[in-house]
């Protein structure tokens, strides 16, 4: 079977061929039908500091990944041949204080697909070894396309089901794939308005698609902060689904959220995080402020499928790239020219 293989330091991804892996025990040998491509794959792709810190060498990348059961193991007792699947790449441990709570989304023992933690198995490859506990058995007939975003999808609509958002306006800073899950999850869970922001226009027409009401350059305004007080009469804004990952939009968001508001971290801020008016900006204000890691194991994903079996959400608009994975080269070129946004790869061609 062909995969793909990062083995060293080196930049990059090697094209590999190697034997088809046996199921033992409990897991299952899935034919991977489509991969997804994450912005942390280009951390691993570059083996930055970032990369070092979640993944360890050697590892087939891929942990955004729908297949079909070919063979299961002679423990495995949940799934059967020809089951579809989508992967949970949070690999919990099933033993430590959280998994006993039923958070294994935040295990304390957490290792994940794609990431040569504990397998070096990954999504990006004919075919792979799963855990048959890891993997959501799709429940509906939705197309490969939609199975493989069911894992991005689902840390948006993690993040939104922590604002209550029903009844409420609703503002998301970035519009990758995250960003744009989030924004048509946020319609479908009835918020009232979504107000979406990127500097990307390509992102931001994809916005307008997913369900935005209003979408903002932030690149074109004078003052943020000014515009969403503009578009709020004054009030600030109810609630915030923080997704670009950037530390200048994340500090200064609190100077807007209204009173009583409420709003959740998703994207991976690198730098240290500072509120210039703390008093005024957080405590007054009795604000609640989340934090998700992935989606709810299997809550999250039974709720995303359905909302696309129910056509409140299309996968479909974040795609823009559907391509072989022989042409990864061309997918991880697009990605670093900003060319992309989801990009989604065939690993049987
Ligand atoms: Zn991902
Ligand atoms: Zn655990």
């Amino acid at each position: 079977m062909n995969c793909l293989l990062k083995r060293t330091e080196a930049e990059g991804y090697e094209w590999v061929t190697t034997p088809i892996p046996e199921a033992c025990n409990d897991e299952v040998l899935i034919k991977v039908d489509k991969v997804a491509i994450c912005g942390s794959d280009i951390s691993l792709w570059k083996w930055n500091e970032t990369a070092k810190l979640i993944a360890s060498l050697p590892f087939t990348p891929g942990h955004e990944a729908t297949g079909t059961v070919v063979k299961v193991g002679p423990n495995a007792a949940r799934l059967t041949v020809g089951d579809r699947i989508a992967v949970e790449n949070h690999f919990f441990c099933g033993k430590c204080l959280l998994c006993s709570k039923n958070r294994g989304d935040i295990c304390q023992n957490l290792s994940q697909y794609g990431h040569g933690r504990g397998t070096i198995h990954g999504g990006c490859s004919q075919y792979s070894i799963v855990n048959e506990k890891y993997c959501y058995k799709l429940q509906h007939n939705i197309t490969d396309n939609e199975a493989v975003l069911l894992e991005p999808m689902g840390v948006a609509h993690n993040g939104i089901e922590r604002l209550d958002v029903s009844g409420e306006e609703v503002l998301v800073i970035g519009c990758g794939a995250v960003g744009l899950f989030a924004i048509a999850c946020a319609k479908a869970l009835g918020a009232t308005r979504v107000i979406a922001a990127d500097i990307v226009p390509d992102r931001l027409i994809r916005a307008s698609k997913m369900g935005a009401d209003v979408v903002i350059n932030s690149k074109d305004v004078k003052d943020f902060k000014d515009k969403i007080m503009e578009l709020t009469d004054g009030n600030g804004i109810d609630r915030i689904c923080e997704a670009s990952g950037s530390a200048f939009m994340l500090n200064r968001c609190f100077s807007y959220l209204r009173k009583g508001g409420k709003v959740v971290l998703i994207g991976l801020v690198k730098e240290p995080f500072h509120v210039e008016n703390p008093i005024q900006d957080i405590v007054f204000k009795s604000l609640t402020i989340n934090t998700v890691h992935g989606r709810r194991i299997f809550h999250t994903w039974e709720e995303c499928e359905k909302l696309i079996v129910e056509k409140k959400v299309d996968p479909s608009i974040v795609i823009s790239h559907d391509i072989p994975m022989s042409k990864f080269r061309d997918a991880f070129n697009a990605l670093f020219s900003q060319d992309a946004c989801k990009i989604v790869l065939d690993p049987q061609n």
